[in-house]
């Protein structure tokens, strides 16, 4: 019988490039036919053939309160009556303004945008802006959105500025982005000693979730503060994934390093498209209409999308909510990592609150280098083999991993078991 998915791929490719509106869904690292979902509910999904998968990727990372939560659909239902979109100012984002200054302190002022993208990009155009200076510097394996200038990989010496890794990205564009080793505290500060005060801002994912997982080690953060600070740059957090993810006030509340501004997005739409950066009044007062620094959106603050996003917001600060979830992201890493020891596979994960990482490696990489170094072709196989068994993860051994609060016991059981056969073939 041949599958729905198969046949809506088919489809699709003849109209959207790829069959997919965004290129990691297209299963192209991991081979096969990509599942079109239907509908979903909880930790669950349903493809087009109704089958149900438990999801570990909950929409890469929105769906933290599980899929379709009662509370959210009625918000959002609520909010569609009363008119999709309006072009002007609603108490909706005055309230999700305050509820986002309230869980992040370091943002004492927020613009709502649409798309992580928007946010960082915009970000960056702030702190140039402010600071009057051109130069950025990001780290490899970060991914923040597809901005022209952040498409860019290390150019050929260590402190050259990079090159693009997109076409269609003019290398002027890019002249101006320094790509440094995440974790790697000696290169940033060679980098500060060069050329400390051309430099506008430092970004960097706290917690990395576009290299799989990586820890940020708490020196790196801090020796990024300690040289923003010292030479006038601006200090961006790309929170987009590990905001209200890893912890309720995101990696800088873990690690107690504050930013100048941070980018979010995910979690605070609730699905729903709903972006937003945010940080120390002064720096903010430099975006239009009060200051300089051009920003601008149609449906930036929509009254839908809000209505889902401070919804969630509420949900997440039940009691014990992170407590619940970071136990169950453990369990399962844990679980796995037990199973795959039995079946004597060289696997090991890890979890910071709802965020997880599987790799197949002895040890838990702490750099881009040694997450490259991992086994993507067992990763592959293991991915199929859970995904035949009904577990979906993330179709590239280079993506981390999401649980949601609606991960339970029972859902967590079902996927070791799934796992013990997947590490079987593996063995
Ligand atoms: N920053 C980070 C850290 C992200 O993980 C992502 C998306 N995965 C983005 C920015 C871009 O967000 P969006 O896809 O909403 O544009």
């Amino acid at each position: 019988m041949t599958s729905n998915n198969d046949i809506l791929f088919t489809r699709a490719q003849l109209t959207t490039p790829g069959g997919v509106n965004s290129p990691v869904r297209a299963f192209r690292s991991v081979g096969g036919t990509p599942r079109f979902i239907t509908r979903a509910e909880g930790p669950y999904f349903w493809d087009a053939d109704e089958r149900r998968y438990i999801d570990y990727i909950g929409s890469w990372g929105p769906a933290i309160v599980g899929h379709a939560h009662p509370a959210v659909v009625k918000a959002v239902q609520d909010a569609a009556a009363r008119g999709l979109s309006f072009g002007a100012p609603t108490e909706g984002e005055v309230l999700i303004a305050e509820e986002i200054c309230k869980l992040v302190p370091s943002i004492e002022q927020v613009r709502l945008v649409s798309s992580g993208t928007e946010a960082t990009m915009s970000a960056l155009r702030l702190a140039r802006g402010a600071t009057g200076r051109d130069k950025i510097v990001k780290f490899e394996g970060c991914y923040h959105g597809h901005a022209d200038s952040l498409l860019v990989k290390a150019g050929s010496g260590l402190l050259t500025f990079g090159n693009p890794t997109s076409s269609g990205v003019p290398a002027d564009f890019v002249k101006h982005t320094l790509v440094l080793d995440y974790n790697n505290v000696a290169q940033l500060e060679e980098a500060f000693n060069n050329m400390g005060d051309e430099i506008a801002c430092v970004i960097v994912e706290p917690v990395a979730g576009n290299m799989n997982l990586i820890r940020a080690t708490p020196e790196f953060l801090q020796a990024m503060r300690r040289l923003c600070t010292k030479h006038g740059a601006v200090l961006i957090f790309d929170e987009v994934m590990s905001g209200f993810r890893v912890a309720l006030g995101g990696a800088q509340a873990l690690y107690q390093v504050t930013p100048d501004i941070t980018a979010l997005g995910k979690v605070i739409g609730g699905g729903l498209p709903v972006a937003a950066f945010g940080g120390r009044a002064d720096l903010m007062q430099h975006m239009a209409p009060l200051g300089g620094v051009y920003q601008a959106g149609t449906l930036s603050g929509n009254p839908v999308a809000v209505a889902a996003g401070m919804t969630t917001l509420k949900l997440i600060q039940e009691a014990d909510f992170y407590q619940h979830l970071s136990a169950q992201t453990l369990k399962l890493t844990q679980g796995l990592t037990n199973v795959a020891a039995q079946a004597g596979v060289a696997f090991c994960a890890d979890a910071i609150g709802g965020m997880f990482g599987l790799y197949f490696s002895e040890k838990v990489p702490t750099t881009f280098a040694e997450m490259m170094a991992t086994d993507k072709e067992q990763f592959n196989v293991f991915f199929h083999a859970m995904l035949d068994a009904g577990v979906y993860l993330a179709p590239s051994a280079f993506e981390a991993g999401f649980v949601s609060a609606q991960h339970n016991d029972e859902v967590i059981a079902a996927t070791l078991a799934a796992a013990h056969g997947a590490f079987a073939k593996l063995a």
